[in-house]
């Protein structure tokens, strides 16, 4: 009988689950609420407990997998498969998750934090097309990112490699929640381009219905400033998508320069602007990489959406 694996993709607010082939083909499919209560108590056996019914519902045994992987928030050591500091999930002590999942379902347990394992997920079946070198960044609320280097996660001395949302791209820029200034994460995250807009909007003097709603205090997201400036064609909005698009690509270039992936993945909510972000942000990486870089390293949109993790998670068994 074919071995499977189960990925895992742990959020704040769902878990998912899937049961897929060897090659990554997802057979089957489904997801709890995350259950954030009492220290995030219940989240680990609340775990266990779906995989065994699902794996009893199914008549399924433990021995046909390969191993389940799963994707975490916070702070993960993937040797002790512990997790600490991850705050959405009400989890600020060390979780003893690898120990716990591995006696609960007798299957072997892998674990990495959930951009890392998105970059695998996005690598294997996504726009990676399952090149060795690939470096994926999501755009979410935050900014993550994920590196893989010959075909292997970086995790780096502390584990930081891939926090690409927190690189420097204006030294004298906005304040980030990790103490330092300029971070891409103030500028390229849901929240950075709405910040962006603001601050633009305040030197702004000519027609615009972006700078009109955010005098008028509403409440504006980065999918309005995208959409005005694709189908409004709004100056000021054009204006926040250029300051945006080049911090990206300024941040992209730099990573393309030291690593020469065959790939930059974007992916994340804010990435739903598609091709009308992605053209703009390869604009400007062209203009930051050398030729050899600029010629074999692609700016891509990420494929899988939110699938990334759960499949990234499941190579992770492998
Ligand atoms: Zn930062």
């Amino acid at each position: 009988m074919d071995k499977k694996l189960l990925g895992i993709d742990l959020g704040g607010t769902t878990v998912k689950f899937a049961i897929l082939t060897e090659t990554g083909e997802i057979q089957q499919k489904w997801s709890i609420e995350t259950n954030i209560l009492d220290d995030g108590s219940h989240i680990v056996p609340d775990i266990i407990d779906s995989i065994n019914h699902h794996l009893s519902l199914y008549d399924m045994v433990p021995e046909q997998f390969i191993g389940i992987g799963m994707g975490t928030p916070g702070s993960v050591d993937i040797k002790a498969g512990t997790v600490i500091g991850a705050y959405n999930l009400n989890w600020t002590t060390l979780q003893q998750v690898k120990k716990e999942i591995e006696k609960g379902t007798k299957i072997k347990f892998s674990i990495d934090n959930d951009a890392n394992v998105a970059a695998l997920g996005e690598r294997w079946k996504g726009a990676g097309e399952n090149e060795s070198d690939v470096i994926f960044m999501t755009l979410g609320t935050g900014v993550g990112g994920g590196i893989v280097m010959n075909g292997q996660l970086l995790h780096g001395a502390a584990g930081c490699a891939g926090e690409i949302g927190h690189v420097t791209v204006d030294p004298t820029g906005f304040e980030c929640t990790c103490g330092k200034r300029g971070c891409l994460e103030t500028v390229a995250s849901a929240t950075g381009v709405v910040r962006v807009a603001r601050q633009l909007a305040e030197e702004y003097a000519g027609g615009s219905t972006l700078k009109a709603r955010l005098d008028n205090g509403e409440d504006i997201t980065s999918k309005d400033v995208f959409e005005l400036a694709e189908n409004d064609g709004d100056d000021l909005a054009l204006m926040v998508v250029d300051k945006v698009t080049f911090y990206l690509g300024l941040a992209c270039g730099n990573l393309g320069n030291t690593l020469n992936p065959s790939t930059i993945v974007i992916g994340g909510g804010v990435s739903a602007a598609g091709e009308f972000l992605r053209s703009r942000v390869e604009k400007y990486f062209k203009e930051f990489t050398f030729p050899q870089v600029r010629e074999s390293t692609k700016v891509k949109l990420a494929e899988l959406g939110n699938e990334a993790g759960v499949i990234g998670a499941a190579s992770l068994a492998k």
